[in-house]
């Protein structure tokens, strides 16, 4: 985890919060100035009343800067505020382009929950940091060193004992920040396996219930949540600690400048005024730098927040392709699998695999889950790249096309389509977004969907929910079906299009399957018999490796 104070990369990154972190150090500056005018002006009106006179200049100078300074603090919470909002802005908007530019492989498991934790609610946790943290960080870097200078001018043994024990106040701050830092990230852990741990358990309820098990489990997550609980108050006795500890260090280093003052004003060594200056100016020097530590701990958790987004988004794509993209290749050509290899963070999913498909052959893929059946699609639809070898259609590979120009070849029918918030009809024109109504009425029909478009309320026009919310899945995949329809692309992937249907359901997508791979060049992944039927030939996906299963009945095809 990054623990800087400030991350360098944010300058680069959002450029267009450069000139608010600029106006946000100028007036750190400003305040640092007022602080050391508001002291001065404070210390000779003092001196001057007790001789029994009124200092005007002095009084006017004092409110002056009271004023000034309320009104400096008032830009700082603005601009520290509009720099927030510009930065969670761009970041935001880096991490949507990351996902787009990666693809949906990319936005899996963990990263995907990363993901959308980031780009929702998680970025907010930069407030408190641009709020409060950073502009305290500032004032602890000009307060001090201004307060410094005015005192060496009027009594250089106090800037001394100043000098020498400021810097214990960021010592004893990072020493204590260490431990807290590790207390967190133990309890940060401890609460995602009880998080991971509990979504289990409510998922598995029914089978915990029907096996008796329920109790048991519930004993497991009391202790996992004692635990936790014990990381947290351990986490928060070293906050606070840590807060005394500061706390002392100032009070203390304040008195070692003070008694020395008193002491010498007794005996005449100093003068009135400037032994006020002193007393009033070094507390000051002490309460930034204290006030940036006690701020340090709340703005952590945008400080993580800030490094996993900066890093999520600048992720490289796997393989960005070099110089300006190809022309695709039209997807009637023939597609060429040389010594295909994909590699996974942990598995490798395909191994050396030479396979070639030629124009408008109808290949079934079959083989267990897990064996890189998905993947071989996900290779043509340019979703993943191969960690060694190429994949070429008429020759050319598909590494270096215009992926856009390329799908445009392709429909793709997935083994549980989504459906987005919308009306059918929309749904349905996903990939042909202009297709006339003629057309859309027949790939309903072609998917088979006319008689559920019939019983809906409002035909095509009707209204889905999220995720298709209010159709069945096999009334789902005759969507994807129509979408493929739609289409119309010379060459279809189905990724087990019947995977989660009933019998009845099965049927009739099945039949609806075979009108659409007919005339097209089809990678069919199958776990039925039934979808084999029509396949010209059969591959045998095991562990990676890809082979070919007796031809189907001779005359198509080869
Ligand atoms: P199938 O479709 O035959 O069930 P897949 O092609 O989906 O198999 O997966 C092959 C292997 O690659 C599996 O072990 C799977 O866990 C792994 N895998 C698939 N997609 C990813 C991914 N995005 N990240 C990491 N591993 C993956
Ligand atoms: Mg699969």
């Amino acid at each position: 985890m990054n623990r800087r104070p400030f991350d360098p990369r944010l300058l680069r990154r959002v450029p267009a919060a450069r000139r608010d972190l600029a106006v946000l150090a100028v007036l750190g500056g400003l305040t640092a100035l007022l602080v050391v005018a508001q002291a001065t002006a404070l210390a000779t009106l003092l001196a001057t009343a007790l001789d029994g006179r009124l200092h005007r200049p002095a009084l006017a100078g004092f409110v002056l800067a009271v004023a000034a300074r309320a009104l400096v603090s008032w830009a700082q919470g603005t601009v520290a505020a509009r720099a927030a909002a510009t930065v969670k802005a761009t970041l935001r908007a880096d991490l949507l382009r990351a996902v787009g530019r990666h693809g949906p492989t990319w936005v899996a498991g963990q990263r995907a929950g990363q993901l959308a934790t980031l780009t929702g609610r998680g970025l907010d946790a930069l407030d408190p940091y641009f709020t409060g943290y950073l502009p305290q960080l500032v004032l602890s870097v000009t307060v001090p060193l201004a307060v410094l200078a005015r005192i060496v001018l009027a009594d250089w043994s106090s800037a001394l004992i100043i000098a020498l024990t400021i810097p214990l106040i960021p010592v004893f701050g990072a020493l204590l920040g260490w431990q807290a830092q590790a207390a967190t990230e133990r309890q940060w852990r401890r609460l995602s396996l009880l998080g991971g741990h509990f979504l289990d358990m409510v998922a598995g309820l029914p089978t915990l219930r029907a096996f008796g098990r329920a109790r048991a489990q519930v004993d497991v997550v009391r202790r996992m949540a004692d635990g936790h609980r014990q990381a947290t108050m351990k986490t928060l006795r070293i906050a606070f600690l840590s807060a005394l500890v500061l706390e002392l260090v100032a009070t203390l280093s304040v008195a070692l400048v003070a008694v020395p003052v008193g002491i010498r004003l007794l005996s005449g060594g100093i003068t009135l005024s400037t032994a006020l200056l002193v007393l009033l100016l070094t507390p000051e020097a002490y309460l930034p730098l204290r006030a940036a530590g006690s701020r340090f701990h709340a703005s952590m958790e945008g400080l993580t927040a800030l490094d996993e987004a900066l890093t999520l988004s600048a992720t490289p794509a796997a393989a960005a392709p070099a110089g300006t993209p190809q022309p695709a290749p039209d997807g009637h050509g023939e597609i060429r699998f040389e010594g295909v290899t994909v590699e996974y963070e942990r598995t490798t999913a395909l191994r050396d695999v030479t396979l070639t498909i030629r124009p408008g052959e109808r290949v079934a893929v079959i083989g267990p889950s897990g064996a890189g059946k998905s993947t071989l699609l996900n290779l043509l639809l340019g979703f993943v790249t191969p960690t060694a070898g190429r994949v070429t259609v008429d020759g050319v590979d598909l590494a270096g096309v215009d992926l856009d120009a390329w799908r445009r070849q392709l429909a793709w029918v997935p083994q549980r389509a989504h459906l987005f918030a919308g009306s059918l009809a929309d749904n349905i024109r996903l990939g042909a977004s202009d297709a006339p109504d003629p057309a859309l009425a027949r790939a309903v029909r072609d998917a088979a969907l006319d008689e559920v478009v019939a019983a809906l309320p409002d035909g095509l026009a009707t209204v889905l929910g999220e995720r298709g919310h209010g159709l069945s899945s096999g009334q789902r995949q005759r969507v994807a079906l129509a979408r493929a329809f739609l289409r119309d692309a010379p060459l279809v992937l189905l990724d087990e299009p019947t995977a989660r249907l009933d019998t009845a359901s099965e049927a009739i997508v099945l039949a609806a399957t075979r009108r659409l791979v007919a005339g097209r060049t089809a990678l069919l992944v199958a776990h039925r018999p039934a979808l084999l039927e029509d396949a010209d030939r059969i591959l045998r996906v095991e562990d990676g490796r890809v082979t070919e299963l007796t031809p189907a009945p001779a005359g198509k095809g080869s």
